[in-house]
């Protein structure tokens, strides 16, 4: 047999190293929304428009009316570890944008057909670059209005193993708006309109800071609207705020449980398991709580670069988190003990 050894150390080439990396963040057309949303809303935007053919796949279009790129910085924007979210150590352990790691244009421009347009704030011109399949194209000027345009095509054309994986068109689309129903939940100021196929398929009106129930009911259903309960409490620098479901609303699945730290959508074992303990007595066994909760901390206080697409965080306190979230809960559950109990096995 071969042995490894005799097989020279190589320097991978810069667009193998950013497919390597797309790999980890970059697994189907919804992760490429989620970043390019981010990257949106990190710019600070008001307004994002959202244009999609064939689930994402053919085409993803974002356009934010955000602060924008200078021309000169563009290629910077497509560089791996080039950001300019954070700066140093410090930076990173307060960090309190979306993104911070540099990772995701590069990432999405190497498995793609890519443009990124964009003028920046106070500046009379704008201009392009493109990327095809790792292929960086030169700067050249383009109109547009102060914002960003990031256009996605044909993902995966060239990663043959990936885009295999692709489901069909309408499973790509509902993965898309999964995503994007979690962050209407978490950014009411924000007005986002979706189109699909050249069609107009959804629109979520900016609405102010706080989020309000017409929101609320237009994300989760008239149902949940109906059946909430408002939680606010704050103590120990904690703040957690947002609705839950009576117990007598719940779920065959975990579908309606959206929980937000600092305004990132996470998944924590440890907060689910606080909020399951909170309606341990209420709810029936293998029924699941329905829930949009937003928890508010020092960013010192919680790890958010644990995994490339930071879906998970960790606390530094997670018992003293776990704690305060289950006795939110079960102080406001607590008056919905008696009398709904027949309801609970609707
Ligand atoms: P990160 O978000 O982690 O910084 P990205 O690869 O997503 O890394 O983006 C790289 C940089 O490009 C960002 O730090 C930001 O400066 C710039 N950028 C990307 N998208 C936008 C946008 N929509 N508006 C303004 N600047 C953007
Ligand atoms: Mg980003």
């Amino acid at each position: 047999p071969r042995s490894v050894a005799a097989v020279p150390i190589r320097q991978l080439p810069d667009t193998l190293i950013n497919q390597i990396a797309a790999g980890e963040v970059i697994e189907r057309p919804a992760s490429v929304v989620k970043e390019l949303v981010e990257n949106a809303l990190d710019a600070g935007a008001r307004r994002i428009d959202i244009d999609l053919e064939e689930g994402g796949v053919r085409l993803i279009r974002i356009r934010d009316d955000g602060g924008g790129i200078p021309p000169d910085e563009l290629p910077l924007a497509i560089q791996r570890h080039a950001t300019s979210k954070i700066a140093s150590l410090d930076d990173l352990e307060g960090v309190a944008t979306l993104g911070f790691r540099g990772e995701a244009l590069p990432s999405i421009a190497s498995v793609s057909r890519f443009a990124l347009t964009s003028r920046r704030n106070g500046n009379d011109h704008a201009a392009t670059l493109e990327v095809d399949g790792g292929r960086i194209g030169a700067v050249m000027p383009k109109p547009h209005p102060q914002g960003t345009t990031v256009e996605v095509r044909d993902l995966f054309f060239n990663v043959p193993a990936r885009r295999k994986f692709l489901k069909a068109e309408r499973t790509e689309l509902g993965h898309i708006e999964e995503w994007l129903r979690q962050l209407a939940l978490a950014r009411p100021d924000v007005e986002l309109r979706v189109s699909h196929n050249g069609k107009p398929s959804r629109r979520w009106k900016g609405e102010g800071d706080l989020l309000s129930e017409v929101r609320l009911h237009e994300a989760l259903g008239e149902e949940f609207a109906r059946n909430v309960l408002r939680i606010e409490h704050e103590g120990a620098g904690l703040r957690l705020h947002g609705w839950i479901a009576q117990p007598a609303y719940n779920r065959a699945s975990a579908d309606q449980q959206y929980l937000y730290v600092n305004g990132r959508a996470v998944r924590d074992r440890s907060i689910s398991h606080a909020i399951k303990q909170a309606y341990s007595d209420v709810l029936f066994h293998g029924r699941q709580p329905a829930y949009v909760l937003f928890l508010e901390l020092d960013p010192r206080r919680v790890d958010v670069n644990v995994h490339p697409a930071k879906h998970e965080v960790r606390f530094r306190d997670a018992r003293l988190i776990h704690d305060f979230v289950y006795r939110t809960l079960q102080d406001a559950l607590a008056g919905t003990r008696a009398g709904n109990v027949t309801g609970v096995a609707a």
